[in-house]
C-alpha cells in the first residue's frame, strides 16, 4: 500500500541539521494541508564540529527564503562581507629562486584573487581571450577583468551605508562565528518555523523488512519514527554509513589533506582594517585560512598527515599567525584545536527513506568553502522535489543521487586545480600533487586542451556544476597557465586587432572603477561597524 511522506526526522544540530530543518521547514510546514511534521534530534554529548567560518554567494538567498534579515543575521553571528577569495604563495614556493626569477620577468607577485564578480562582459568581445592574448603580465588577470580587485586591495565594503539589505555593488557572500549561526538557526526554526526539537542521543537503528529505516531509539529509550529521515550526524553518519552502508568514495588519492588545525585570534585593535576576502595561503604540506570576523579572525591550518605530522603543523599555523599579528607570546598561547578529516563523499547520499546532508553525505576540505553551500543546495532539492509518497521515493533520489554524483565529481576536479598548478616544489605533498595520476582523467584532459585554447562555456556541460568557466579562469590565470596558451593567443592578436585595442580601453576603465571605488565605498570595518552600531534595517542612519 502506498504511503504518504509526512514525518521527517532530522538526525544531528550542527549547521547541516539545522540550515535543512529551516528549509525544509519553510517549503512543507507551510502546506495548506498542515499534514507535515518535522522533528529534529541532536545529541548533547556529541559538540557540533563548530568551524565552517566562509560561505558562498548562495546565502544570500538562503537567508531570504527562510526569512532571516541580513541585519540580524550580521549581528548575531559576528558576521562580515566576503567577496572572493585570495590566494597568496601558491604559485611558487615563497623567496625561492624561481619566484624571484618569474616575478622579475613577469611583474607579477606570488598572489592571485577567485572574485565572486564574474569576469567584465563586453558586446561581440571576447575581452578574457583578449587579456590571454596579449599576455597582460603589468595588470594581474583579475585586476584586468573586474574592479572588485582592487575592492578588495583596499579592504572596502562591497556596498554603501545606505545600499538595502541583500543588495550590493559587486557580488558578497559572508563570514560568520560558526557557534552562533547554528544558535541563530535554532532559535528561528524552532520559534518560528515550527520544528520540533529534542536533545537525544540515537543508540540504536531499527530498520523494516525493505531496509527502510523505520524508526530510532535513543539512549533515554525514547523512539523517534518517520516516513523519512535526514542524516546530518556529521561525520559520524550514522543513518547512511552505519546502518545503510552506503559506499563511500575515498578521494585521497587526489585531495591529499586530511588534518585541520583552528585558532581563534582576537584582533589586537578592535579598530583594524578587515580584509573583504579570506586570505588562503600556501605552505610546505597544505595551506592557512585567515578569516576576518568582526570581533576576532578565525585561522587554521589545513594540511596532509602523510608529509607533515602535528607537531610541525601547529609550528606553521603558530608561526603565520605571529608574523601577521607581529606578536609571538600571543600565537604562543592561544589554545589550537586538531581537526582530523575525512576526505570523500558518499556515491549515494540518498539511500531508501534516508537522506545524508553536511558531513554525513561527504567533505572535500575547505579551500573553497563549498561544504555550506552543498548543505543549502541539498536541502533546497529536497524541498523542491520532495516526495509525495514512497513509490515515487526511487525515482526521486535516482535523480538527486545523480546530480550529487556530479556536484562532489566536479568540486574534487575544481580544487585539484588549485594544487596541480603550483609550482611549488618545497615539498613532496606539492610534487606529488602535479603527478598525472593524481589528476582526475577529466581534469586532465580539460588542461591538456587549454594548452591550445582558452576554456569555454561549454567546457562546462553540466548547470550542477558549482564552478564553472569564470571561477576556473580566475584561478588559471592566476596561476598563470595562461603563458602556455600561446597558439590561441598568437591567432587572437593577429585577427583582431581593433577588439584588442576595445579591451585594452575596457582595462583602463576598470583601472579606473577601481580608484573611483576607493573613493565611494566605506571601508568593510567601517561598514561592518555602522551596521552593529546602527542595527538599522536598510543601513541607511
Ligand atoms: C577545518 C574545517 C574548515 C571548514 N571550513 C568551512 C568553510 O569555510 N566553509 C564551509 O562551507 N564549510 C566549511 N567546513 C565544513 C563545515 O564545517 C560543515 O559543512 C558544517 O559544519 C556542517 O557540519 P555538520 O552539521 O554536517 O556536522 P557537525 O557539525 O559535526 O554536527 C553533527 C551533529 O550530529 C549530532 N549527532 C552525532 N551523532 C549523534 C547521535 N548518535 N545522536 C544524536 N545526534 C548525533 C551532533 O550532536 C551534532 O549536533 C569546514 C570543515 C572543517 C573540518
Amino acid at each position: 500500500m502506498t504511503k504518504k511522506i509526512r514525518k521527517i526526522v532530522i538526525v544531528g544540530g550542527g549547521t547541516s541539521g539545522w540550515l535543512t530543518a529551516a528549509i525544509l521547514a519553510k517549503k512543507l510546514l507551510k502546506e495548506p494541508s498542515g499534514e507535515f511534521e518535522i522533528h529534529l534530534v541532536e545529541s548533547s554529548d556529541i559538540p557540533t564540529i563548530g568551524v565552517g567560518e566562509g560561505t558562498f554567494p548562495t546565502m544570500l538567498d538562503t537567508l531570504q527564503y527562510i526569512g532571516i534579515s541580513e541585519i540580524e543575521f550580521l549581528t548575531c553571528c559576528q558576521a562580515t562581507f566576503k567577496q572572493g577569495i585570495k590566494f597568496d604563495n601558491w604559485l611558487h614556493t615563497p623567496n625561492s629562486l624561481k619566484t624571484q626569477q618569474s616575478n622579475t620577468l613577469s611583474g607579477q607577485t606570488n598572489s592571485y584573487y577567485h572574485l565572486f564578480n564574474p569576469p567584465v562582459v563586453a558586446e561581440n568581445i571576447d575581452v578574457v581571450s583578449n587579456w590571454v592574448a596579449s599576455n597582460n603580465s603589468k595588470v594581474s588577470y583579475a585586476h584586468a577583468v573586474s574592479a572588485q580587485a582592487y575592492i578588495c586591495d583596499n579592504h572596502l565594503a562591497p556596498k554603501l551605508f545606505s545600499t538595502p539589505e541583500f543588495k550590493s555593488k559587486t557580488r558578497y557572500a559572508y563570514h560568520l562565528d560558526a557557534g552562533k549561526f547554528v544558535e541563530l538557526l535554532k532559535k528561528h526554526a524552532t520559534l518560528n518555523l515550527g520544528i520540533q526539537h529534542h536533545i537525544a542521543t540515537v543508540k540504536n537503528v531499527f530498520q523494516d523488512e525493505q531496509g527502510n529505516i523505520g524508526y530510532l531509539i535513543s539512549e533515554d529509550e525514547k523512539k523517534f519514527e518517520a516516513d523519512l529521515f535526514v542524516d546530518c550526524s556529521g561525520f559520524a553518519s550514522l543513518l547512511i554509513g552505519k546502518t545503510l552502508d552506503s559506499p563511500f568514495i575515498d578521494v585521497s588519492d587526489i585531495l591529499f589533506v586530511d588534518s585541520a588545525i583552528a585558532i581563534q585570534v582576537p584582533y589586537t585593535d578592535l579598530q583594524q582594517e578587515i580584509p573583504s576576502y579570506t586570505l588562503s595561503t600556501a605552505h610546505e604540506a597544505g595551506w592557512t585560512w585567515d578569516i576576518g570576523l568582526a570581533s576576532r579572525r578565525g585561522v587554521g591550518y589545513v594540511y596532509s598527515s602523510k608529509y607533515s605530522d602535528h607537531n610541525q603543523a601547529e609550528k606553521v599555523v603558530r608561526n603565520y599567525i605571529a608574523e601577521k599579528t607581529g606578536n609571538m607570546k600571543l600565537s604562543e598561547d592561544l589554545p589550537a584545536r586538531h581537526i582530523p578529516m575525512r576526505i570523500g563523499y558518499r556515491q549515494k547520499c540518498w539511500v531508501k527513506n534516508c537522506v545524508a546532508i553536511g558531513f554525513s553525505g561527504g567533505f572535500v576540505e575547505p579551500l573553497e568553502a563549498t561544504a555550506i553551500s552543498m548543505v543549502e543546495t541539498a536541502a533546497m532539492l529536497l524541498a523542491g522535489q520532495f516526495p509525495d509518497n514512497d513509490d515515487v521515493m526511487p525515482a526521486v533520489a535516482k535523480k538527486y543521487n545523480q546530480i550529487f554524483e556530479l556536484r562532489w565529481e566536479k568540486i574534487v576536479e575544481f580544487i585539484k586545480l588549485h594544487y596541480c598548478l603550483s609550482r611549488r616544489d618545497d615539498n613532496a605533498f606539492w610534487t606529488d600533487n602535479c603527478n598525472p595520476e593524481s589528476i582526475p582523467e577529466s581534469l586532465r584532459d580539460k588542461l591538456a586542451l587549454w594548452k591550445t585554447f582558452p576554456p569555454q562555456e561549454n567546457d562546462f556541460a553540466s548547470r550542477f556544476e558549482m564552478f564553472t568557466l569564470s571561477s576556473y579562469q580566475y584561478v588559471l590565470y592566476g596561476m598563470r597557465y595562461n603563458q602556455t596558451i600561446q597558439k590561441h593567443a598568437d591567432i587572437v592578436s593577429a585577427d583582431n586587432a581593433s577588439e584588442n585595442f576595445v579591451s585594452q580601453k575596457i582595462f583602463s576603465a576598470i583601472q579606473e572603477q577601481g580608484k573611483t571605488a576607493k573613493v565611494e565605498l566605506p571601508g568593510h570595518r567601517e561598514l561592518i561597524n555602522h551596521i552593529y552600531q546602527k542595527g538599522n534595517t536598510n543601513y541607511a542612519n
